[in-house]
């Protein structure tokens, strides 16, 4: 039987892309095969996000230049799968008549029913009920060798920060069990994965309402004792209050666990991080920022910020600017405040002019590009172990990878392979990535 065509397109975060990897993997057991030229697809899926008002319009942009596809080719079929897709459910389908398919976030693993019901009965089709028994089904896994991979162990959120609107389209959140994020990891490590990244929206409060008990350090201590070893493990969101003493001391303890923490504060006023519904403060946030670096001094701190959140005063921006200064982060996302459906802030009247968010954000930004460059050219002349991703996209003829404080290095070197950790000599710094010389291959 011919193959057919899919194409993806993945808007925001790392758990999209993981959930687009397993879109993927579904769809190739159905006779399916990925394309990276749209035009030649038979399924186009965007698997979307509306974390913030700009990413939900690039989505809207997209699909409007899909029309002109679908008027060329009447047997193609377009999906939209993700938060756009759980939010506006079938006003989507009311909207865009030449869209086929809405999946929402907990309905990835229907794809290839849903696809076959509507190639056999040929009418539109909205998913997005929430199904909590959650996608337990372990990740296929990639066809090819990759070096690095993301492993989901939890989905939702029950922090209900007041911007945001991950709890009301990914649902409350829920830990996956052990067995099967283990199951998943081994599988990753004998198809010669050399570093896991662990995601979820909140992964410090993992094992919530799971038995046995077990906290997210002993869930990472589990996947570091698994056989052949990792070399690195990292974990993505992280929220400040569940940062717990057991998990700093993992820094020291856990061999794989990489040296650098993304830990978002999102603002430098305690007001304002009330506001947010945050369960911080400013002072909580700098104290584990210290125990941190006492445990691991040379640990790289990331983060993201929002200007402009209603009512932020100058006052409490420039607390926001000091923290930037006292935390000396490595790199940070920033992002102007904007209203999201659902959320508690949008209904806030006391909002910022776009101007004034404007130029805090530049303002902001300006601060920490001048830290994160002199944090990087601190690192000229130190070796640093990098784990070899592939050729440069940027610069041609060199080769790129990342350092264990997750630090773009690119270098020049014929003679290592993808996946290999080289020892690269840094020579020169610019505030987002590092270039240098191999040492040792
Ligand atoms: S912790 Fe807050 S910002 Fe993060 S996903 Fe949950 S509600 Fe959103």
């Amino acid at each position: 039987m011919k193959q057919r065509q899919l194409y993806v397109e993945t808007f925001g975060c790392q758990m999209n892309d993981y959930d687009s990897e397993i879109m993927v993997c579904l769809m190739e057991d159905k006779n399916y095969v990925q394309t990276q030229n749209i035009n030649q697809a038979d399924l186009i899926l965007l698997n979307t996000c509306s974390i913030r008002e700009k990413a939900e319009q690039k989505v809207y942009s997209y699909l409007g230049r899909l029309r002109g596809l679908k008027e060329k080719n009447p047997d193609l079929l377009i999906g939209i799968t993700g938060c756009v897709a759980q939010q506006q459910g079938k006003k989507l389908l009311n909207d865009l008549p030449y869209l086929d398919l809405v999946v929402g976030t907990h309905g990835i693993y229907r794809l290839p029913q849903l696809v076959e019901e509507i190639n056999k009965k040929g009418h539109q089709i909205c998913w997005t009920n929430f199904d909590y028994k959650l996608n337990n089904a372990t990740h296929p896994g990639p066809n090819q060798i990759i070096v690095k991979a993301n492993l989901a162990i939890m989905q939702g959120c029950d922090n209900f920060c007041t911007y945001c609107v991950v709890p009301y389209v990914r649902g409350r959140e829920i830990s996956r069990p052990v067995p099967d994020i283990l199951e998943e990891a081994g599988g990753l490590l004998a198809n010669g994965v050399k570093e896991i990244t662990l995601l979820g929206q909140n992964v410090n409060s993992y094992g919530r309402g799971l038995e046995p008990k077990i906290t997210f350090t002993g869930l990472i201590k589990k996947i570091a004792d698994l056989p052949p070893a990792l070399s690195r493990l990292r974990f993505v969101t992280s929220h400040p209050k569940d940062l717990s003493v057991e998990l700093i001391r993992a820094f020291d303890e856990v061999k794989p666990l990489c040296e650098h923490v993304h830990l978002p504060v999102q603002s430098g006023s305690t007001r304002i991080l009330k506001a947010m519904h945050r369960k911080y403060t400013r002072e909580e946030y700098l104290s584990k920022v210290a125990e941190l670096r006492d445990v691991c001094p040379d640990i790289a701190l990331t983060t993201d910020v929002i200007v402009g959140f209603p009512g932020e005063t100058q006052a409490d921006f420039d607390q926001t600017m000091d923290l930037l200064d006292r935390v000396n982060f490595d790199g940070i996302f920033s992002f102007k405040y904007s209203d999201r459906p659902m959320t508690q802030a949008m209904k806030l009247r006391n909002k910022i002019p776009e101007e004034v968010k404007s130029a805090r954000l530049t303002e902001l930004q300006a601060l920490q590009k001048n830290i994160s460059l002199k944090k990087n050219q601190a690192l000229v002349g130190q070796e640093l172990e990098v784990l070899v991703e592939g050729p440069s996209k940027r610069i041609a003829g060199q080769l790129t990878g990342r350092t264990r404080t997750n630090k773009i290095v690119n270098f020049a070197c014929e003679t290592v392979s993808r996946g290999s950790l080289v020892n690269v000599l840094i020579e020169a710094a610019s505030a987002n990535t590092l270039r240098g010389t191999v040492r040792h291959e």
